[in-house]
């Protein structure tokens, strides 16, 4: 099996202004130091992104924006471009959070135009999918995945793919409590793999990571992590708190 490096991804959401965001991250990679064979990223509010690049600096932890638009500057007012996140420091970008495509209108047409973006501006693409509650419950759960990463995917090479990263979220599992038990992630982590060993050979599904998210902490990290086919988190209520965070990351 090809080795995966484990990322440890903190999703910040819409929490903390720049001084607490610089505060946390600096606090963060303090008690990570000496930390090796895991990569870790925070992905704070746009407008921390200044504070916890220079926070981090000479730290493991690489920084993420939550989103990108998919052109590179124009009349589009509220929004962030894939070079902008690269100029404020970015290496990496979350695309197409289940927030973002419950409220704010993403779709995997848009997820796929934001991962070209993103990879048009250097930066690793985060991509998000998991299904509902209902769509659990309905067995939808393997069509809908399937979906997700077909249409946010279409048209890409093997070497538009090659350094993406997927996300399970299960919508039902995230800011709830409720974690996919390590046997329920680790089934739909099997079963996106194998959709991407269809769509793009055995040799880019083995080097895939695919991270969990969805109530990850302390206590379920170890366990999770212990899967074959999980390859890191995606964490958002607990990496907000230094001690928490680093809990996770040194699992
Ligand atoms: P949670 O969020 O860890 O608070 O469940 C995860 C996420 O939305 O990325």
């Amino acid at each position: 099996m090809t080795a995966r490096t484990p990322l440890i991804a903190g999703n910040w959401k819409m929490h903390k202004t720049g001084d607490e965001a610089g505060d946390t991250a600096a606090d963060l990679a303090r008690r990570i130091a000496g930390v090796t064979g895991r990569e870790v990223m925070i992905a704070p509010p746009f407008t921390a992104l200044a504070a916890v690049k220079i926070a981090i600096a000479g730290s493991i932890i690489g920084l993420g924006g939550q989103n990108l638009h998919w052109e590179s500057s124009g009349a589009f007012t509220g929004e962030i471009s894939g070079p902008m996140l690269t100029a404020a420091g970015c290496t990496h970008v979350i695309i197409g959070h289940s927030e973002r495509r419950q409220f704010f209108g993403e779709t995997d047409e848009t997820v796929n135009k934001k991962i070209q973006a993103a990879r048009a501006a250097n930066l690793v693409p985060v991509m998000c999918i998991g299904e509902t509650e209902a769509q659990r419950e309905a067995e939808q759960t393997f069509s809908v995945l399937d979906k997700q990463i077909r249409n946010g995917l279409q048209g890409f090479a093997l070497q538009d793919i090659s350094d993406l990263v997927l996300a399970y979220e299960p919508v039902w599992a995230i800011g709830t409590g409720k974690t996919a038990s390590r046997e329920q992630a680790q089934e739909a982590h099997a079963f996106i793999r194998s959709v991407v060993e269809k769509l793009f050979g055995g040799p880019a599904a083995a080097a895939m990571r695919i991270l969990y998210g969805g109530s990850v902490k302390p206590s379920n990290i170890a366990d999770l992590m212990a899967m074959d086919d999980i390859d890191g988190a995606l964490v958002g209520g607990a990496s907000l708190e230094a001690a928490t965070f680093a809990d996770i990351v040194t699992y």
